[in-house]
């Protein structure tokens, strides 16, 4: 049993869709970056105002101030005894400093399973995802749609599509992704906590791989 995962994945991969589900089984903690990030926009903060002007050319919101967000929000209650980690770390900095964070408390990171999807699915998830302005659950257009168009099966708020799921802001978070973020595949494979999944099936046949392959 493993209490802290790190879920690696392109954008559109299914790391939102997969970490929810995961997190509920495990009874850990979902813990999102870019959700806190629109939480934080939504309320109209000066960091939520700070990452837009990132978020919006699809370009990664600085280390320093991901990182305290991200390591106060694993600080909170519920995410004491574990997480799910989606969405963060994004950079070699933030991978080296959440390993220093959970070091200093006698803690680290289980393992850090990896969903692997082709770059042009990813851009077709992209395109179709919609999102709930409540829960944050994603659903898509053809691959997930909700039960009744437009509301959330899980809690009945209303759904909208991302700024930055438009074509042009989705390609400059894939080469963000391939800069920025891919090389924390070889940083987790050194760790022997790297584990690939197949994430181009259907969604409750990539649930049962990440459990399989976290050891949930
Ligand atoms: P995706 O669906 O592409 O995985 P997220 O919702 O995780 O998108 O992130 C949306 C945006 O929020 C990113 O493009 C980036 O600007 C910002 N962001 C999220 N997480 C991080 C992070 N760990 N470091 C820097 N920026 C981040
Ligand atoms: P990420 O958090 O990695 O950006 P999401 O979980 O938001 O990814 O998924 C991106 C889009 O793809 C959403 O519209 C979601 O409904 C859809 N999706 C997720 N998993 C699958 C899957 N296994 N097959 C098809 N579509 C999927
Ligand atoms: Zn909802």
């Amino acid at each position: 049993m493993s209490a802290r995962v790190v879920l690696l994945g392109p954008p559109g991969a299914g790391k939102g869709t997969q970490a929810a589900l995961i997190a509920e089984r495990m009874s850990v903690a979902h813990v999102a970056s870019g959700d806190l990030f629109r939480k934080h926009l939504s309320e109209g903060t000066e960091l939520g105002a700070l990452a837009k002007t990132y978020m919006d050319k699809g370009e990664l919101v600085p280390d320093d101030v991901t990182i305290r967000m991200a390591l106060e929000r694993m600080a909170e209650p519920d995410a004491r005894a574990g997480c799910v980690l989606d969405g963060f770390p994004r950079t070699m900095e933030q991978a080296k400093a959440l390993d220093a964070a959970l070091e200093e408390q006698g803690e680290r990171i289980a393992s850090a399973p990896l969903i692997e999807v082709e770059p042009e699915e990813l851009v077709r998830r992209l395109a179709g995802r919609w999102i709930c302005r409540s829960c944050q659950t994603p659903y898509h257009e053809a691959f997930s749609p909700p039960r009744t168009a437009g509301l959330c099966d899980a809690c009945g708020g209303g759904l909208y599509q991302r700024d930055d799921d438009k074509p042009e802001v989705v390609r400059a978070r894939l080469e963000t992704y391939e800069r920025q973020t891919a090389p924390l595949i070889a940083y987790y494979e050194a760790q022997g906590k790297l584990r690939r999944v197949n994430g181009q099936r259907s969604v409750e046949q990539v649930t049962a791989d990440l459990e399989a392959a976290i050891g949930a």
